[in-house]
């Protein structure tokens, strides 16, 4: 029943993907991907009471105004990082923790941060019951980063930020890339793939219009 369920929010995926391949630039994502989101229990992330849409390819509300992302965001978002085994990947805004626990199959550590405590809680012990063990927590701002660790292969926002923050540039590596919705919260961003290459230059290429709740805390530049 769970396999059917799954199988049908791959194919929406994938006929999603067909349909968005010109702002995409490709018909197909990564099999790793593919694998790691059949491998992930959607219906383990979002509450009870949306238990009969947990496979649907929509967002759901997971509590305090916030959402788990549709699953064909999440795998697009997760494809445009390039994830290699021994990449370190920032995360910010864990939600539920579902992007987090797709992202910890696909590289070395996961690093994420979450504004709302109750959040950040429910998550850290959802995960952890699963058995990922290489994820790493914050509660806070996301938006100044998490310089410690830094720097990172990957980092990927799952909330609209009204302009790219400074302190993730400069907490990415060089060939790092960045994933961020960009524009007016609540309302329409458009999905930039922000990429450092080897000499520290920064390129910024906006990939598809998408709709997140807002990032909390940005500081002015
Ligand atoms: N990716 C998650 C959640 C997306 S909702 C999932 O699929 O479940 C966006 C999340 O970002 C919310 O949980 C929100 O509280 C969090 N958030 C917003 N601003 C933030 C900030 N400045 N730092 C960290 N988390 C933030």
């Amino acid at each position: 029943m769970k396999d059917r369920q799954i199988q049908r929010m791959l194919k929406d995926i994938e006929r999603e993907v067909q349909y968005t391949r010109a702002m995409i630039g490709k018909d197909a994502l990564d099999p790793r991907v593919m694998a790691a989101m059949a491998n992930t229990p959607r219906d383990e992330f979002v509450p009870k009471s949306f238990l009969n849409a947990a496979f649907n390819n929509g967002p759901l509300p997971i509590g305090h105004g916030q959402t788990i992302s549709q699953p064909y965001i999440v795998a697009l978002m997760t494809d445009m990082l390039a994830l290699e085994a021994d990449h370190v990947v920032l995360e910010i805004g864990t939600g539920s923790g579902y992007q987090t626990a797709v992202l910890s199959q696909l590289c070395k550590r996961v690093y994420t941060i979450e504004y709302i405590p109750a959040l950040a809680d429910a998550a850290r012990l959802r995960l952890q019951n699963h058995g990922y063990d290489n994820i790493e927590y914050m509660t806070g701002n996301g938006y100044e980063g998490w310089p410690e660790n830094a720097p990172y292969d990957g980092i990927i926002v799952t909330a609209a930020a009204s302009h790219i923050p400074k302190p993730l540039v400069e907490q990415l590596k060089p060939g790092g890339r960045l994933v961020i919705p960009v524009g007016r919260p609540h309302l329409y961003q458009e999905l930039a793939l922000v990429e450092k290459n080897q000499d520290g230059e920064i390129s910024v290429k906006n990939v598809l219009g998408v709709a997140f709740v807002p990032l909390q805390g940005e500081r002015n530049e």
